[in-house]
């Protein structure tokens, strides 16, 4: 069991990726709390896990809901072993009609909600002298600009140099921090885009390892950085993607038919 004892907050862990890192992190023994804005999606997934989860409604763009689930994680638990920042949301709209309210809510939930909780879970951690982890759910669009999703990417690159500044001022008290940049994963995110079997197969085709990802291959990177495999790693940002950050113009790769 590479996380027997630990205790972990995955945040919108109530479905998709966070779902899948919740369930890895219990399989391998964590207590793991699922916070989330849906809450009735949070305890049905905590209940797949019985005593070695429990659910928690927070909004992570709300000081005062992300010191609430800290306090309630510690006095649950007693101590915060794992922080994964997952929660994040997604509009479409081109850079010339993107209004402030819809920049400003992907900031505050996929960038600001990431620097409220590490700062609260850090606290606790220093506190506690645990040698904790925090990971970070950035995407490849965090550097590999398109049109449409100026606020969501930019969010996304914030987290990754949030990632290296906190990795960096975090190291003296033994918390290391890392992000993972998921390409394309199945999710209800994506739903709409890949319910089309057309855009489905064309994204499929653009992807070097020609599928698309799964939660669950996130989660095994997530287990990976927040396992004693990887207490070497501070500061990085690890694609999870099949390739397609390689290959993002569409180009086949050489050899390929
Ligand atoms: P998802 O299926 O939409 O799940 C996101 C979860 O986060 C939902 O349960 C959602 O709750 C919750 N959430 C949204 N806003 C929140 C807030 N303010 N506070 C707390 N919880 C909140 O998304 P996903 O595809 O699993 O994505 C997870 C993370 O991976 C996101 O950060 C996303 O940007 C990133 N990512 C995803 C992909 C992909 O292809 N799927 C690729 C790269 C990166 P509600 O249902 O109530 O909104």
């Amino acid at each position: 069991m590479k996380l027997a004892g630990k205790v972990a907050i995955v945040t919108g862990g109530a479905r998709g990726i966070g779902s899948g890192i919740a369930k890895a992190f219990a399989s391998e023994g964590a207590n793991v709390a699922i916070a989330d804005l849906d809450y009735e999606g949070a305890l049905a997934a905590s209940m797949k896990f019985g005593e070695s989860a429990f659910a928690i409604k927070a909004d992570v763009s709300i000081k005062i809901d992300v010191e609430t689930m800290v306090k309630s994680v510690i006095k649950k638990y007693g101590r915060i072993d794992i922080l994964v920042n997952n929660a994040g949301i997604q509009t479409v709209m081109p850079f010339l009609d993107l209004s402030r309210k819809d920049w400003k809510r992907v900031l505050d939930v996929n960038l600001s909600g990431a620097f409220l909780c590490s700062q609260s879970v850090a606290k606790e951690m220093i506190r506690k002298r645990i040698n904790g982890v925090i990971i970070n759910i950035s995407s490849i669009h965090g550097y590999i600009p398109r049109s449409t999703k100026l606020h969501y990417d930019v969010s996304k690159a914030g987290l990754i140099m949030l990632t290296k500044e906190t990795a960096l001022e975090l190291a003296p008290y033994h918390i290391r921090v890392n992000c993972i940049a998921p390409g394309i994963i199945d999710t209800p995110m994506n739903q709409e885009l890949l319910r089309d079997p057309e855009k489905r197969k064309m994204i499929e085709q653009r992807v070097p390892l020609e599928k698309i990802g799964s939660a669950d291959d996130v989660a095994r990177a997530a287990l990976f950085l927040a396992s004693d495999d990887s207490s070497y790693i501070t500061g990085a940002a690890l694609p999870v993607d099949g390739g397609l950050s390689l290959n993002y113009n569409g180009l086949k790769p050489v050899g390929s038919s």
